[in-house]
Parts: structure tokens; sequence; C-alpha cells
């Protein structure tokens, strides 16, 4: 009976998870979405506990109920610290930890599960014990190398390359492809578990650490789709379905976000995970670029441009994170409405940095969902356009992506505001964007250059206009 009560109770969760993910997939549904995904997470704690409780028989229920409350407490006041102090910036780093732990409990929960089993486990939970080693361990150092990248930590900057890059990564896969055989054949052996995860932890970091530029992107979803992965198996290896389930859920939805990334970036996942980018930032690619071709601006010469403008693009990009600009460019688009003019946002796939960034950002800022446009359906008619403002946005403009095959964005499909009568570009100086490599746009004949904070400028020139 209480078996049933704790199945029902699993499905209840699984379908409020399914609800969430449906929930997430639009900015007006995704706070509710989230509630459910709670709602459905709380469900499926609340009837582990029982289950926690019978396999405590014979100790104490206190150290039980202890340890539960000890580790649900910690994980609720460690979450709630977090979402409360992390700025939205820091966001995809944010994302990318979770992705980690994930992977690391993975981890941890198949190697209790080994060392407290008192017979050898079967050939389908040994399957899934490896299973857990290899990928979380491979998500945990993975993600822990995507944060660093994201957060621009000195060492992790640009991408690492080394001699035989590509061979060691093999050698590493196949020492670990031999671990896994005998952990299957050897299930009790926690030595080669632990050889097994340390080999993996390895493959983690030499996988990630190559890739960056348009690439990063795909491998975020990638590893969001590993964390599940990483779950799913910890769920055949304790017994758990809703942990089967949810896992399953992640995994797969984080495979179709990778499949659509790689497909908007041009990109296929082989190509992404063993392709090598050598992109070295040239500083005299940068002076020959620019030199003398980069023309200033001014709130007051954009206000007179904007006057006689009947179709503007806003081309939102990470420095609009950054600066928190949002809700002034909603204010921007309201007063050019107000005057009559056709404003519409031109969003990119990976602009920012996280999948849906831009979205988001001006869902915050209040700004009419019709209006933003993907870049497949505004492309065709970027030649129509009177001004093109970008607003913190580098790379997802840069032209070099059509122009340069050696660089880390090349092939990637861009927002053709080159293609705009007139070109304003909003940023603080000529500094690059997260690929690192110098912007052809910003020395075109057809570019303004107005270099302030995202926030101050926009808020300035709708002053000027105010004025003008
Ligand atoms: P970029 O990172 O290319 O450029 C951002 C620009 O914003 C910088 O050049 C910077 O110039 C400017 N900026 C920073 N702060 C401010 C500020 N306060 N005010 C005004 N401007 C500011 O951003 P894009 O959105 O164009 O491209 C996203 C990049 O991130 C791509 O390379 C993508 O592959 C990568 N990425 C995307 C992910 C995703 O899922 N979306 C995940 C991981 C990586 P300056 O310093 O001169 O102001």
């Amino acid at each position: 009976m209480q078996q049933n009560v704790i199945y029902l109770a699993y499905l209840a969760a699984a379908v409020l998870f399914i609800f969430c993910l449906k929930m997430l997939t639009h900015p007006r549904s995704a706070v509710r979405g989230n509630l459910t995904g709670a709602l459905g997470m709380l469900i499926a704690v609340a009837a582990t506990v029982p289950l926690l409780i019978d396999e405590a028989r014979g100790r104490s229920l206190l150290t039980t109920y202890g340890v539960l409350l000890a580790a649900v407490g910690l994980g609720a006041v460690i979450g709630a610290l977090l979402a409360l102090k992390v700025r939205m910036t820091a966001m995809p780093q944010m994302v990318a930890l979770l992705n980690g732990f994930g992977g690391g409990a993975s981890v941890l929960v198949a190697a209790a599960e080994l060392l407290r089993r008192e017979q050898a486990a079967s050939i389908d939970v040994a399957v899934a014990t490896v299973a857990s080693g290899v990928i979380g361990a491979v998500t945990l150092w993975g993600s822990l190398v995507a944060f660093a990248k994201l957060e621009e930590l000195k060492w992790f900057r640009k991408p690492i390359h080394y001699p035989a890059q590509q061979p060691i990564n093999a050698v590493l896969g196949l020492i670990a492809l031999g671990l896994c055989c005998w952990g299957v054949y050897d299930p009790s052996n926690v030595v080669v578990y632990a050889l097994l995860v340390f080999v993996c932890s390895i493959l983690g970091l030499t996988l990630v650490n190559p890739i960056g530029g348009a690439d990063m992107p795909v491998v975020i979803a990638m590893l969001n789709s590993y964390s599940g992965l990483a779950a799913a198996a910890t769920g055949f290896v304790i017994n758990n379905a809703v942990l089967i389930v949810s896992g399953a859920l992640v995994g797969a939805s984080g495979v179709i976000l990778s499949q659509l990334m790689c497909k908007a970036m041009n990109r296929s996942l082989v190509n992404v995970v063993f392709g090598v980018f050598t992109a070295e930032e040239d500083k005299s690619k940068a002076d020959e670029i620019y030199g003398g071709k980069v023309k200033a601006t001014s709130p007051e010469e954009i206000a007179m441009l904007l006057d006689s403008a009947q179709r503007v693009v806003v081309v939102p990009g990470y420095g609009m994170a950054v600066a928190q600009a949002q809700h002034a460019v909603g204010e921007l688009c309201d007063l050019l409405e107000a005057r009559g003019v056709t404003v519409e946002f031109a969003i990119h796939p990976v602009a920012g940095r996280m999948p849906g960034h831009m979205n988001v950002l001006l869902a915050e800022a209040e700004v009419d969902y019709d209006k933003l446009k993907e870049m497949d359906e505004i492309n065709p008619t970027m030649g129509q356009v009177d001004v093109a403002m970008v607003i913190g946005a580098n790379d997802v403009v840069n032209p070099l992506a059509r122009t340069d095959p050696k660089s880390p964005i090349a092939g990637m499909p861009i927002i053709d505001v080159d293609k705009a009568k007139t070109v304003i570009v909003v940023k603080r100086s000529l500094s690059p964007g997260f690929a690192g490599i110098p912007n052809p746009l910003f020395a075109a004949d057809n570019t303004l250059m107005y270099f302030a904070d995202g926030k101050k400028a926009i808020l300035d020139l709708v002053n000027a206009i105010k004025q003008g």
C-alpha cells in the first residue's frame, strides 16, 4: 500500500516536471513553470522520506531524520542565498555550476551504493554504476571549466592548447572504456570505480578546455544534458523511478537544446567536441582593421538620425545584460514608437551567455514579445532597415564569421546589421567580445560608434530625443 502511494506521488512529480518544461518554453509562463517544477521536486523529496525511514530500520530514527533535515536545510539555505545574491549577469556561470554539482552528486551516490552493497550487483546495475561514474565525472569537471571560462578567470580566458591534444583525449577515452568493462565484470571493485572517476575527471577537463568562441553555448547545453543522463543512470543504481524520469527529461531536453544550438551555429556536435580552434587575439590585426576608420558619435547626432528613421532594429547582446540596460532600451523603444517609428528586436540564438538570455531580459523590461524577431526571420529584411542599433553585442554581428575561415566564429550565422543603412554600435570601447577577436563592423563606412556604458548611453539618448 505504502509503496503504491509512493509510486503515485512519483508519477505526479514526473507529470509536474513535464508541465514545467512545457511552460518554460515561453517567457509568459516561465515563472509558473519554475514553480510547477519546484512543487514536483517537493513531492518527489517528500515521497522519498518513508523509503529512507524504512531503510533506516534498526538505526536510530533521530540519525535518519537528522541527516535528512540537515541535508535539505543546508541545500535550501545555500540555494536561497545564491538565488538572492548572484548577479543576473552571473546566471550562466551559476547554471554551469549547477550542472556540475548534478554530475558530482551522481558520482557520489553511485559510489555510496557501491560501498554499502553486500552482494555483487546485477549486470544492469553494474552498467548503470559505471555510467554514473563516467558521465558524472565528465560533467562535474567539464562544467567547472565552463564556469571558469564564463567567469573569465585568468587561466581560462582563452582556450588552452597543447601538442597531441586529440591523441591524449583518445588514449584517456580508451582507458576509461577499459575501466568501464572491468567495472561491469567486477561490479564490487571500488578501486576500479575510483580509477574510472579519476580518468573521466581528467577527460572532462581536457575535453572542455580547448573549446571557445561560438562553440561554448553548444558545450553548455551538452553538459546540461549530461547532468540529466548521469542522474538517470544513478536512478537505475538506487532503483528510484522519479530520478530516472527527471534525469531522462533533463537529458533529452539538453540533447534537443544542443541540436538547436548546433543548427543555429552551423556546427556539428562532433565538430564541437573534437574540433580544435587555434584562435589568437592578434593586436596588429585589430590595429589594421580599425586604424583611422572608426567614427565616434554622440546622443544628439543619433537623435537626429532617428528623427528621419522609419524602421529601427535593435540588436541586444551580452553588454546589455552587463549594463542592465534593458529597461532603458524598453523606454527608448516606447518613445520611438510613439513617434511613428517601427521598432523590432533581432535576437541571435547565442547572444549573451545562456540560451534565451536576451528574451529573459527583454521580458523583464516588458518589451512586447511580438517585437522579438529570430535571426532567420529578420536577416532577409535587414537591407530595408534605416538604423540598426547594436547594444552591447559584438560576436553575433561580426562579419568575420562570414569571411575568415580561421576565426573561432567561422561559419556562425550572424545578424546582418552591416546591410542596414546606418549602424549604431553602443559599447564602452573597441574591446573584443567573448570570442576575443576584432570586429570589422566597427570600422565599416555605415557604422557609428557610441562609446559609453549601455544603460547611460540609452538614457542619454532618450533625453536627447525628448529635447530635440
Ligand atoms: P560578446 O561577448 O561578443 O560582446 C559583448 C560586448 O559587450 C563586448 O564587446 C563589450 O564591449 C560590451 N559590453 C560589456 N559591458 C558593457 C556595458 N556595461 N555597456 C555596453 N557594452 C558593454 O556578446 P554577444 O552577445 O554579441 O555574443 C555572445 C558570445 O558569447 C558569443 O561568442 C557566444 O558564442 C558566447 N557564448 C554564448 C552563450 C549562450 O548560450 N548565449 C554561452 C557561452 C558563450 P566593451 O567592453 O567595449 O564595452
